[in-house]
């Protein structure tokens, strides 16, 4: 099992499984996207090109109930940075591909017809299906109709009408075990890629799969409770994620002058307290109906990061709603209202495009004057523009350069053309540094060290703390687990432990940790060979001259230092 990869052909319609190749063995996750696009994506290929390739790809724990082992891993060359993407995201499907016996997925070829297809997998292999009725709907309906065409319990990929028109802030959603299509891969304008390739959704129907065996029961399942007392035992996996999801990051950011307010000029905001964990956890809890303050977005997961937010009759809104999108939709902007950003979230999700991308270009927008920071009525309605798509919603949902270049802007919050998240990175330099030196752009999930117990905003040593968290949450990634279980794991014995015992392997921590570096290091070829120096490596030059006024503190660690950053 877990030893398939299936090829589908956009061009020439058709659908292929081939095995896993040896020398891929170990590989899963982002290690084994960014390995494939290393591979077999010519690096000057244009990301919306039949020379492109989308590639899912399941972890190596798959299929499995191992908490948070579930993630989905896409990859390609991004239209929005043009260079190497990943992004993940928890959801079923990586469940269920695993069940259905696929590491990997690999989309290829182009579409020019505008025909809309599905890729259909079950126990009997693939197809694929003209799908044109789908065309334009937003996922919410999308993900209905196909529940009620191939059962409720299928896993499902979809993207929305943003990627059906190649809009570069277009992600692709999952399901979660409650069939809600809202995990976004958000990041890269991955939907896009998938758009041109005039695949709008993947079927995963595993019914009559067998569940992922392991080579030794005995000790996978004793590791297993193994690493579940580890989550349950620390205080951050154990009590906190699950109490307040990761908006209680926005506490820690905002008081160390690190939340992004008013298009990254300033790292403190007034109505934080309207936003964060505690002000989320209060409000769910308090209108009840639908609403949950925790909730799996996976099966197995103990974590439980995940929420459901209700409106003032507990009505579903959104779920989730999360910090990077409380960040962007709301402190960036200069809006104080949950009920607000959950509304533009809901927005985002239908229409399939990135939270924190969206977030960067209206900032740049409300910089440039299109509308006034803090202005909720405005902000909705241009809420409305992006997913109606006005030709000013389709420069908003282009990304924040883009935005930024049509009104002339020139404090973008962006790195190799992709919208920081939520963190200020004047105040916190190791995160920034993060962003600097990972291939994907202003990426957090490549390695954020905001809750590190260090001084975020002095430069001693975060060149180091930033290695240190791609290394780690690169070897999360490879494995396919979620970068919420960091806090509980000391060192990754345990993680080798497990693999060992599903595969009958002898993997060490090391072997993980070299592993690691190795993909980090062909992602990093595969950018120098699509055009990217050095100079790419480096913040917009305003982070170097204007202080964040919280900290009083530039963004201060030269090229050089950098540079030295290397895998
Ligand atoms: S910790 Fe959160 S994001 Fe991670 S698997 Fe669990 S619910 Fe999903």
């Amino acid at each position: 099992m877990l030893d398939r990869i299936l090829r589908v052909n956009m061009t020439h319609l058709t659908v292929a499984s081939e095995p896993l190749p040896q020398e891929y063995r170990y590989l899963a996750g982002r290690a084994l996207t960014s390995r494939m696009v290393f591979d077999e994506v010519v690096p000057y290929a244009e990301p919306l090109g039949p020379y492109n390739k989308l590639i899912f790809a399941c972890g190596l724990l798959a299929g499995t109930t191992i908490s948070c082992a579930n993630r989905l891993s896409i990859g390609a060359k991004s239209p929005l940075t043009g260079g190497i993407k990943e992004s993940n995201a928890g959801g079923i499907a990586a469940y269920k591909m695993a069940r259905l016996g696929y590491r990997a997925i690999v989309v290829e070829g182009l579409r020019e017809d505008h025909a809309r297809y599905l890729l259909v997998l079950n126990k009997n292999g693939g197809e694929l299906r003209r799908a044109d009725q789908l065309a334009g709907k937003g996922i919410t309906e999308k993900a209905a109709l196909l529940r009620q065409e191939f059962g409720a319990n299928v896993g499902l990929i979809l993207i929305g009408p943003a990627g059906e028109q190649r809009l570069l802030t277009a992600g692709i959603a999952n399901n979660d075990p409650d069939g809600r299509p809202t995990r976004f891969s958000g990041r890269g304008g991955l939907g896009a890629v998938m758009g041109a390739k005039g695949l709008i959704g993947i079927v995963l129907d595993d019914t009559g799969c067998a569940p992922a065996e392991a080579a030794r029961p005995d000790e996978f399942a004793a590791k297993g409770r193994e690493f579940h007392q580890l989550l349950l035992n620390n205080p951050q996996t154990g009590e906190y994620f699950p109490k307040y999801g990761t908006a209680a990051m926005m506490e820690i950011t905002n008081a160390i002058g690190g939340l992004p307010t008013r298009n990254f000029r300033t790292g403190r905001f007034a109505g934080a307290d309207k936003l964060n964990g505690e002000a989320l956890y209060q409000t769910i809890v308090s209108r009840g109906g639908a609403g949950r303050p925790t909730h799996a977005c996976m099966p197995g997961c103990l974590v439980r990061c995940s929420n459901v937010y209700p409106d003032q009759e507990g009505r579903e809104v959104v779920a989730p709603l999360e910090y990077e999108t409380l960040g962007l939709l709301g402190s960036n902007l200069e809006i104080a209202n949950l009920d607000v950003v959950a509304q533009a979230n809901r927005l985002c999700n239908d229409y399939g495009v990135d939270t924190i991308e969206i977030g960067c270009a209206i900032g740049v927008a409300m910089e440039a004057g299109v509308l006034p920071f803090g202005d909720e009525d405005a902000f909705l309605k241009l809420m409305e523009e992006v997913v109606t798509g006005t030709y000013l919603g389709r420069i908003i949902a282009s990304g924040c350069v883009v935005t930024a270049k049509v009104f002339g802007v020139r404090r973008i919050p962006a790195v190799k053309g992709q919208g920081m998240p939520a963190y200020e990175p004047r105040a916190i330099k190791g995160t920034a540094v993060t962003y600097a030196t990972t291939a994907m752009g202003a990426d957090h999930t490549a390695g954020n060290v905001a809750r590190a117990n260090v001084k975020h905003h002095l430069k001693d040593g975060q060149v180091a703390l930033s290695q240190g968290a791609q290394i780690k949450i690169g070897m999360l990634d490879a494995l396919g687990f979620c970068m919420m279980v960091a806090p509980a794991l000391k060192d990754s014995t345990i993680l080798a432990e497990l693999v060992n015992a599903r595969y009958g392997s002898s993997l060490t921590a090391q072997d993980l940790e070299q592993l690691t570096r190795q993909y980090l290091r062909t992602e990093k070829e595969f950018n120098r060979r699509a055009g990217f120096t050095a100079a790419h490596d480096r913040l917009p030059e305003h982070f170097y001259d204007e202080a964040n006024p919280e900290t009083g503190t530039v963004f201060d660690i030269t090229d050089e230092e950098l540079a030295s950053l290397t895998f």
